[in-house]
């Protein structure tokens, strides 16, 4: 369970991250939905270890892992992750790329995780290609592998879609979520498409400069908007 309490991050004097607090259980996916510009990476960077917070928390299962003086660094987080430039090792296998995160296990055990997940994403027969020999959807199915691999209990995902065909991205996305349930991870996915978050969410935290306005089920925050900019987010065709 991954818990943040009052976030706050300034560039040059103006908040981006403010006062944001969020909380997501096993098996959950919660949407940081907002526009261009709102926060939503910054937010996700700070959670992951790769940016710092001026002021509050991030809890992993009630440990404080940032904030406070403390911060853990980014590889002893737990935490999976996935942007969108999701660059596969160039110079190594799948099979390779795949077990990257992997470091506890044998040799023998490290092989069969890694044949599980290109299994399950339907990779198998490319497990000794390089990653220029295979389409961009199928670099980002082993790159969703590799990212799930290690079985982080947090998976953060930064519009990891957005790279690819309508008609690939619906398949990639279902993928994803029955992955990332079945290994029970918690999932904070950011996006700016209403569309996404009504798709994959259980919940929605609703961004706007900086702030989170609105959280609740797809339907409440769809059906029944905070305010009149989230109804215009909302409605808005781009
Ligand atoms: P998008 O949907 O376009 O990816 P976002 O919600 O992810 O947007 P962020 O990347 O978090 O937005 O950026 C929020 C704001 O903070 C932007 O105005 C951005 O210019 C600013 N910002 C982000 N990182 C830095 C930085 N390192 N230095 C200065 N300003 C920054
Ligand atoms: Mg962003």
């Amino acid at each position: 369970r991954l818990e943040v309490r009052n976030l706050v991050r300034r560039f040059n004097g103006r908040p981006v991250v403010d006062h944001v607090s969020l909380s997501i259980q096993p098996g959950q996916v919660t949407c940081l939905l907002g526009p261009s510009g709102c926060g939503k990476s910054t937010t996700l960077r700070i959670i992951a270890g790769v940016e710092r917070q001026e002021t509050g928390e991030v809890l992993l299962d009630g440990k404080l892992i940032s904030g406070d003086g403390r911060d853990l660094p980014p590889e002893r987080r737990g935490i999976g992750l996935m942007f969108q430039d999701f660059a596969l090792f160039p110079h190594l296998s799948v099979a390779d790329n795949v077990a990257f995160g992997l470091r506890s296990g044998s040799r023998e055990e490290r092989r069969a995780r890694v044949e599980e997940l290109l299994h399950r994403v339907d990779l198998l027969r490319f497990i000794d290609s390089y990653p220029h020999e295979l389409s961009g959807g199928e670099q980002q199915r082993v790159a969703l592998a590799r990212a799930i691999a290690p079985r982080p209990r947090i998976m953060l995902m930064d519009e990891p879609f957005s790279g690819l065909d309508n008609r690939l991205r619906d398949g990639i996305r279902d993928e994803t979520l029955d992955l990332l349930k079945a290994e029970d991870a918690a999932v904070l996915l950011v996006t700016h498409e209403p569309d996404e978050a009504m798709r994959m969410a259980d919940e929605i935290a609703l961004m706007r400069q900086g702030r989170i306005v609105q959280r609740g089920a797809p339907y409440t925050v769809y059906t029944r908007p905070a305010d009149r900019a989230a109804v215009s987010f909302f409605s808005d065709t781009n």
